[in-house]
């Protein structure tokens, strides 16, 4: 009786042992151990306990038997549920892992930036765009026509020299040495009054020196109307280079000379990094070179067939590079031409 009652004890410790290890086991592998435990070949706790049952005397065999039987379904199945929503959680996990997270910020594709070059024609472009005027870069093959004779250059002009200018194999063709070719022709286009502001790329020979390139960029704006005098000229540059540059720098027109103005002029302002005092950028001076203007000079209107007494007008050519070269604080004009990607990814 003693022994039946053990055993009975045996199985119900058997039984509460289970449960409590049940509940601290969640893992996959946690619970593949506690069924080693309980159902192992050797040393597993239910087939030691139905070891025992030969021992149990004949007439208690069937109660323990019973007990016994009940205790190994009962830990099966709970063994089993627990295990299946283990492995289910575990692999909706993995899953999860492997499917797309949408809340992720995307990879974005690597979009180019903008040269610094084209940012400051855009912008030159913008200014003048909300001012009323046209654009129209031109052409950069041009005949000698535009680019110097309607443009009041004499025959012996030293910009005419082959030292000077690109000339291509057509005879009479050349590549532009400034934008004002465009002067010309929207003066032949368009009958006054006009207003066309041009940018594009330029070539002179030049040697490449850390301000100079054979191959540069400028703009240029014409305006020609009834009445326009140097005050309209003054005004339209000052408005526009304070755009360019802010800050409210002071000016001065210095007389100065180009073929096709009359009377000409260079636009200088204050300089941007000493205000006027001084600095080694400006040369000590206070002041920096902005651009050479101009108002359009009466033969050139003749040239293009507007009458000089009823129309007049103002021209003035910016080198875009160079105000590239201030606004982004590039030392070097080259730089603006390597294509090196260190540098243009910060525009
Ligand atoms: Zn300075």
């Amino acid at each position: 009786m003693a022994r039946v009652f053990f055993m009975l004890d045996e199985i119900q410790k058997a039984g509460s042992d289970f449960d409590s290890a049940l509940a601290s086991a969640n893992e996959v592998k946690a619970l593949a151990d506690l069924r080693v435990r309980y159902f192992g070949r050797k040393g597993g706790l239910i087939p030691a306990l139905f070891g025992q049952l030969k021992d149990v005397p004949k007439e208690q065999k069937k109660e323990v038997g019973d007990a016994l039987n009940k205790l190994r379904d009962r830990i099966e199945s709970a063994l089993k549920e627990k295990s299946d929503r283990a492995t289910a959680d575990e692999s909706a996990r993995k899953t999860s892992r492997d499917t797309i997270d949408v809340t992720l910020p995307a990879r974005m594709p690597h979009l180019g930036n903008l040269h610094p070059i084209t940012l400051v024609r855009q912008e030159m472009e913008k200014i003048f765009r909300e001012m009323g005027y046209s654009v129209d870069p031109g052409p950069e093959i041009e005949t000698d026509w535009y680019n110097f004779e309607s443009l009041n250059f004499t025959p012996d002009h030293p910009a005419r020299d082959t030292q000077d200018t690109f000339f291509v194999d057509v005879p009479g063709m050349l590549l532009r040495t400034h934008t004002s070719n465009v002067q010309i022709r929207s003066m032949e286009q368009t009958k006054p009054p006009l207003k066309v502001i041009s940018c594009g790329r330029v070539y002179r020979r030049d040697e490449i020196t850390m301000r100079r390139s054979p191959m540069f960029h400028q703009a240029e704006a014409i305006l020609v109307d009834k009445g326009i005098h140097i005050g309209h000229m003054r005004a339209t540059l000052e408005y526009f280079v304070r755009k360019i540059f802010g800050g409210d720098p002071k000016f001065r027109l210095r007389p100065s000379f180009f073929p096709f103005t009359e009377p000409s002029a260079e636009l200088d302002m204050s300089c941007l990094f000493c205000n006027g005092n001084g600095c080694g950028t400006c040369s000590q001076t206070g002041w920096m070179e902005i651009l050479g203007c101009g108002m359009v000079h009466p033969q050139v209107l003749r040239n293009v067939a507007i009458d000089p007494e009823e129309w007049s007008g103002f021209a003035f050519g910016m080198g875009i590079d160079r105000v590239a070269m201030l606004t982004y604080d590039i030392p070097n004009i080259r730089t603006l031409f390597e294509n090196d990607l260190r540098v243009l990814q910060q525009f």
